[in-house]
């Protein structure tokens, strides 16, 4: 990422180097030329890109192998959800959402594949903020609760477990 970070900068620059003004005094107007140097980073700069790019599918690809050879029955998967899910610091938000988007893709195909029942919970099923146990919602659960404390059966757990339990238990309304 560093490296692709250095040649992004290093191709403005020299786009920046390059630049004629064009237009009346004052006008802010530039004509940017491409240089042959600035066409060879370019090239290299998509090279990287493209490396990188594939280095994430093949991620994918085993993530997604390995879940569904543990043959479940059933798998439910959640909508996206930015604010909760994408905290991936080296990844842009476009790319991680890109990225999700082809993971949940791609389970799907593997999952129909092998005969896997999958199912895409409504993007507002309250997962997280459903006590596994008794079922009450607890309406102000935070981001930052890991924890899942239930307000009226005083059950425990860590938040994704209980989350995932409710998932599991999904049922599609009509
Ligand atoms: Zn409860």
């Amino acid at each position: 990422m560093r490296i692709l970070k250095r040649k992004q900068k290093q191709v403005s620059r020299k786009y920046e180097d390059g630049k004629i003004p064009i237009g009346k005094e004052g006008e802010n107007r530039y004509k940017f030329t491409k240089t042959n140097n600035i066409k060879k980073l370019e090239r290299e700069l998509k090279l990287i890109q493209r490396r990188l790019s594939n280095i994430r599918l093949n991620h994918i690809h085993q993530t997604t192998t390995t879940i569904v050879k543990t043959k479940p029955s059933r798998i439910v998967v959640e909508d996206l959800n930015v604010k909760g899910m994408l905290k991936n610091k080296h990844l842009s938000k476009a790319i991680q959402e890109q990225c999700f988007h082809k993971f949940i893709s791609i389970l799907e195909y593997k999952s129909k594949f092998n005969g896997i029942e999958f199912v895409k919970a409504d993007r507002f099923y309250p997962s997280s903020k459903t006590c596994s146990c008794c079922g009450v919602i607890k309406k102000d659960l935070k981001l930052k609760d890991r924890v899942f404390v239930c307000p009226s059966c005083n059950a425990r757990m860590d938040r994704d477990k209980n989350a995932s339990i409710n998932l599991s238990r999904y049922k599609k309304s009509a």
